[in-house]
């Protein structure tokens, strides 16, 4: 695996997300749907995205022991630029639709880091993720 290719793959990913997201303006940031059995949401995400966070918010990462993410800190969330995909796409109050259609693309670029970076494709849900490093 190069990671460095990876993390600059993963990196560029996220630039064009965050671009397109940002035409929907719904999102307030207020983080209450980090609080995932409370709100009833669900994160799920894949291997890329993990390593590409742990480089970024540093090892071990903090397992996560409840229904809310360990880095929601005071209601906001503590790594926001290196968040994951399912983080920057969902936004309760916009089109399932459109929301639908990113997470496709997005996850078939991932799954193409993944062939080319030989690290077998897995979606978890976040607890799985986090307790996983
Ligand atoms: S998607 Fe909704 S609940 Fe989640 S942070 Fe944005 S405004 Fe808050
Ligand atoms: S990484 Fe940030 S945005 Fe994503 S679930 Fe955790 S606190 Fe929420």
């Amino acid at each position: 695996m190069n990671e460095t290719l990876l993390l600059t793959k993963v990196a560029q990913l996220y630039r064009e997300l965050d671009r397109q997201i940002s035409q929907w303006h719904t999102c307030r940031a207020c983080g209450r749907c980090c609080d995932f059995d409370t709100f009833g949401h669900r994160l799920y995400l894949t291997p890329p995205e993990l390593l590409y966070f742990a480089h970024h918010a540093g090892r071990p990462l903090k397992p996560m022991t409840e229904g809310i993410c360990p880095y929601r800190v005071e209601g906001r969330c503590s790594v926001y630029p290196y968040r994951f995909v399912g983080c920057r796409i969902f936004q309760c109050n916009g089109s399932e639709a459109a929301q639908s259609d990113l997470t496709e693309a997005a996850l078939k670029r991932l799954k193409q880091c993944c062939t080319r970076h030989h690290i077998p494709y897995r979606y978890m849900d976040l607890k799985t993720a986090l307790n996983s490093l």
